[in-house]
Formats: structure tokens, sequence, C-alpha cells
């Protein structure tokens, strides 16, 4: 591994929550890598099993790839869409539905990606037009 992408990797393992290749770059700093070597270390460590993505549109970020560790077992999240927080929603529970598809319709699934998105409970008992204060 190279060093940019210990560094990245360390970058996901250290979020408490998904982060955009922009975030990532946030939390190295330009002095580590630049933007494109940021973007290649994350492709590389995808291909390599070390972290996952998935593809998320919200109307304040637009669509962005978001990635995690895969040190920690495969989870999903819940997206807040007036607060823009990422909710641990714990592990996978779609390891059934997968087996069933590689049984009754002879897939072989390697992987999937999903998440919620919507109102936090904060937001949710907000008033209409005042989320709760951001991170
Ligand atoms: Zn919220
Ligand atoms: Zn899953």
């Amino acid at each position: 591994m190279t060093r940019a992408r210990e560094a990245v990797l360390a970058a996901l393992d250290a979020a408490e929550e998904p982060l955009s290749a922009a975030a990532v770059l946030g939390r190295l700093g330009e002095s580590c890598c630049d933007q494109a070597t940021v973007y290649r270390a994350l492709d590389y460590l995808e291909d390599a099993g070390l972290a996952e993505s998935f593809v998320l549109r919200c109307s304040e970020h637009g669509t962005e790839r978001y990635f995690v560790s895969a040190s920690r077992p495969h989870r999903h999240w819940f997206h807040c869409e007036a607060c823009h927080r990422f909710v641990d929603i714990g592990a996978c529970r779609l390891g059934g539905l997968a087996a069933e598809l590689e049984r009754e319709r002879g897939f072989q699934v390697r992987r999937h990606s999903m998440y919620f998105s919507g109102l936090c409970p904060e937001c949710k008992g907000a008033k209409a037009g005042t989320p709760a204060s951001r991170r």
C-alpha cells in the first residue's frame, strides 16, 4: 500500500460516518495528497475489499459517492434531509434476501448498497423550516 492509500484508509477507519472524497481530502489536508490521488486511492481500496461505497443524492450535496471502511461489519445508514447527518442504522439485514435471490433466481450476489433518507427524530420534532442545529 502506498502512503496515500494508507492515509485514506486511516481517515475512513477513524470516521464515524460515510465520507465523500471531498471529506476525505478535507480530513487529510492538501499536504497529504491531491484530489486525484484521493479518488484513485478510494477506488483502489474498494476494489481491494478494504472499503465500500454507495451513491446518495441530496438537495444540499448533490449526487455524491460515500465511502466507509470495510474493517467494521457491513452496515447501512440513514441520511437526514434536513440536518444532513448520517445515522448508523446497524448491521445489514439483507443477507436473507440475497440468499433467496441466489437460491431462487440463480444469481451470485457479491454486493449491494442501500440507504434510507428522510428526517431524523430531532428534525422531525422541530418546527417546519427550522431543522435541528447542524453538527
Ligand atoms: Zn436531522
Ligand atoms: Zn447490506
